[in-house]
């Protein structure tokens, strides 16, 4: 539709406006904390008490270069600007591998439930951006259910017909789905389509970076896949990640090991 396509050229610009001052930042990121494990390395030979407390004002701000460095991640990943590292995945294997680090995420009010669909298709995406899309999903899931609720992370084969596709706002096809779905707090319409604008947050400062669907949106599009949002104001959401399916009938690879905790969040 036509509110579609507006949507998607604003996230275009966005995307080319971030992408460039996020690749700029990195790289003054990587002079400063370059300079900084000089200067800590610089303290370390010339050790002594007036010194420790200058090393722990470095690590302190070296820390700061990381999340800044995470960051920056996250908004390359929005404006498609990372370099992919594809392979074929099934995305069940891949849900089973990161449920852990996704039941110590969620507390213990919130009751899991993850739904593999047998005989899943494969589809080719980078593994490493997949956890981290999904863990950001999870975290919102978290997040908005204060109060506990059920967090459900679903995978489906899915074909879509033109009526179909019409209905879901992706294009026809053959479709590896992920679906997270929460009982949470939802979202009002003005909130569903804002959602994915980076910086967007409704999370009091310090809580939200306002990245994390963001970098779901753009890991699908860089995947050749779509993400919707379906939310209910008091109801919950459900999240959907449409990835094209592989026509490659080679093994899967293995995930490899989860995705760190996004900083900050
Ligand atoms: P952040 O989580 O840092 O705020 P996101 O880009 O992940 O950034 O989310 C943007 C906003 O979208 C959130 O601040 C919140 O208002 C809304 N949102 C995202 N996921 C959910 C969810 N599962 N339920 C309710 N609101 C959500």
């Amino acid at each position: 539709t036509e509110d579609r396509l507006r949507q998607a050229q604003k996230m275009e610009a966005v995307g080319q406006l971030t992408g460039g001052i996020a690749h700029d930042f990195n790289n003054l990121l990587a002079v400063i904390s370059g300079n900084l494990e000089l200067i800590a390395e610089g303290l370390d030979a010339i050790s002594g008490p007036a010194t420790a407390s200058l090393q722990r004002k470095c690590e302190t701000a070296l820390r700061a270069t990381d999340r800044g460095a995470t960051l920056t991640r996250s908004l390359l990943a929005f404006a498609r600007k990372q370099t992919l590292r594809p392979s074929i995945v099934d995305l069940n294997e891949l849900v089973e591998e990161m449920s852990e680090l996704v039941r110590r995420t969620t507390p213990g009010n919130v009751e899991l439930r993850i739904r593999p669909h047998d005989g899943l298709w494969l589809c080719v995406v980078d593994s490493g951006l997949m956890q981290n899309a999904l863990l950001n999903l999870v975290l919102n899931a978290r997040d908005a259910m204060p109060d506990g609720g059920v967090l459900t992370i679903a995978t489906d084969n899915t074909v879509l017909d033109a009526a179909q596709a019409a209905q879901a706002e992706v294009p026809a096809g053959e479709y590896v789905l992920l679906t997270v779905t929460d009982t949470g707090i939802g979202m009002a319409p003005e909130t569903v389509s804002r959602a994915f604008d980076p910086f967007f947050t409704t999370k009091g400062v310090g809580q939200g970076t306002g990245l994390g669907l963001s970098m779901v949106y753009g890991f699908a599009k860089q995947s050749d896949g779509y993400s919707r949002i379906a939310s209910t104001l008091g109801k919950g959401t459900t999240v959907r990640i449409y990835l094209p399916r592989s026509t490659n009938t080679a093994a899967a690879a293995p995930a490899g090991p989860p995705a760190a905790l996004p900083q900050g969040r």
